[in-house]
């Protein structure tokens, strides 16, 4: 580590989180200052590695007064640049991943206090201990953490049946721009008093202030779960799927992912580890996982009756349901590694309602394969919510090079489809770096002035995360 000059600011922060917390050197403080895709880079003062709630509002009040802007990291998982310093003032990275401890766990109460630094893996764990579920799941869970997850207002798998990161949050502690500490952490279910002020905070990428903890909802843990692979002809039939599992099943349905033949072949390709579960291929498949309480044996039984009506009316053409817990580990495995398995592309995370999916995976392909002759979309995701992670490359690598250089030509076609069907350019990743320019053509004025107010009530400086979201 390189030495720490003198009366300077770094002194000043060394004095309050200690020497060896605050990392100056390139070799220390390389991760830090690199997004999870490698796409953004950007130079910082230093990193700073607090312990407690204590010592970030010491360290950010320093910071104000000093005018250095602060970049709240997590796990540095995100996908759109927002843990990483823009390089475009001075800044320091303030690391959350020391603050991770669990608090306090109520199992009446069904709640846990954690730490922003704690794991989004460690937070399931300490649940599942306690007989109970915490239902947010991504495939980033054993690195990204829960002050990263709120502050995204992270989605995955389960959001159909338990809601995203922002409906499982009942309170927060948040280190505000100057410094000062607001405990919002209140255990209530029911609090009418103003103006939700918490809700302001997730989502808002780090640019309004510091998470430092947060009450978070538990769930009753299910006994019996059930995993079926289904192929389906197209996307219109996933959603009619979906609608009639629902009727049937209710809320035992807690994930229905969307997986196209393209995907299944890249993740066959990438990984030799994994086979395709059905004889013979099918243009679209679906992941479904239930939960219930009760016996393994009545939940697949009533999963048996409704996917057997739904193959009757011919909405699905052929099920592969999990016999063990190692096959349906399998599945997820086929879902959780189409990300890597197609890593260099133009890659899109939106919404549309779910009845429009089909309309925006039609409209979608075929303007781009207008514009882009032989490209291949590759779109799968958690069309249960009508999100939908559509990804556009070319399958000879020159030419998808070429296809990625022109990025911008690719998410103008698909945000043009996107906007005509009523939905988001970002349903669950953020903006952060990545689409702050894009997202001013695409929110109402009114609605970017408002954005803009809060955030200069917060934050007058504009310390907090300079260059993300606004
Ligand atoms: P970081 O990347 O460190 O930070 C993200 C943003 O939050 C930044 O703007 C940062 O400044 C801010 N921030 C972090 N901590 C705090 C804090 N304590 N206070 C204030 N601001 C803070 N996302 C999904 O939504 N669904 C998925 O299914 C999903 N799957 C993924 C799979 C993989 C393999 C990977 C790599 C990523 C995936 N992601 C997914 C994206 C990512 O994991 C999420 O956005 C996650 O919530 C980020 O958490 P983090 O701790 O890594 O945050
Ligand atoms: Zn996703």
């Amino acid at each position: 580590m390189s030495a720490v000059p003198q009366g300077s600011l770094l002194e000043q922060l060394a004095v309050i989180v200690g020497r060896e917390h605050v990392l100056t050197a390139p070799e220390d403080t390389a991760p830090y200052l690199v997004d999870w895709r490698r796409q953004y880079r950007g130079p910082a003062e230093a990193v700073l590695r607090p312990a407690s709630t204590a010592q970030v509002a010491a360290l950010v009040a320093l910071c104000a007064r000093a005018g250095v802007a602060i970049v709240p990291q997590g796990g540095n998982t995100g996908l759109c640049g927002g843990s990483v310093p823009t390089g475009a003032r001075r800044e320091v990275v303030l690391s959350l991943a020391r603050l991770n401890r669990i608090r306090a766990l109520d199992a009446l109460n069904d709640t846990v206090t954690a730490e922003a630094g704690c794991a989004l893996a460690q937070i399931q764990r300490a649940a599942d201990e306690a007989g109970r579920l915490f239902p947010l799941s991504l495939g980033s869970e054993g690195s990204c953490q829960i002050g990263g997850n709120l502050s995204t207002n992270a989605g995955g798998v389960n959001v159909l049946r338990y809601g995203n990161a922002r409906d499982l949050v009942l309170g927060l502690e948040v280190v505000l721009a100057d410094g000062r500490v607001w405990n919002g952490l209140r255990g209530l279910r029911k609090d009418n008093t103003g103006y939700d002020l918490k809700q302001l905070f997730i989502g808002a990428e780090g640019t309004l202030g510091v998470i430092t903890a947060a009450v978070l909802k538990l769930y009753p843990k299910p006994t019996a779960s059930a995993t079926a692979w289904m192929a389906v002809r197209d996307p219109a039939r996933a959603v009619e799927l979906l609608a009639r599992l629902r009727e049937r099943l209710g809320d035992r349905l807690s994930a229905f992912e969307l997986v196209s033949r393209r995907c299944l072949e890249a993740v066959l390709a990438h990984s030799g580890a994994v086979r395709d579960p059905l004889g013979a291929p099918h243009p679209w498949y679906v992941l479904a996982e239930l939960a219930d309480s009760g016996t393994h044996a009545a939940l697949e039984a009533r999963a048996e009756q409704a996917l057997l009506e739904c193959a009757e009316r011919g909405v699905l053409i052929d099920l592969a349901l999990a016999k063990s817990e190692a096959q349906a580990h399998e599945l997820w495995r086929i879902r959780d590694t189409i990300p890597e398995a197609q890593f260099l592309n133009v890659k899109h995370d939106v919404s549309v309602p779910v009845s429009k999916v089909p309309d925006l995976i039609e409209r979608a392909g075929s303007a781009l394969e207008r514009a882009f002759p032989g490209c291949a979309v590759y779109a799968f995701g958690h069309i249960g919510d009508g999100n939908v992670h559509y990804n556009v490359g070319m399958p000879e690598p020159r030419a998808n090079e070429a296809l990625v250089a022109r990025r911008a030509e690719v998410n103008a076609i698909v945000y043009e489809v996107v906007a005509a069907l009523g939905g988001s350019i970002s349903a669950e990743h953020g903006l952060g770096q990545l689409k702050r320019e894009e997202i001013a053509r695409h929110k109402d004025a009114l609605e970017l002035e408002l954005m803009r107010a809060v955030k200069r009530a917060l934050d007058p400086r504009g310390i907090m995360n300079p260059g993300k979201v606004l």
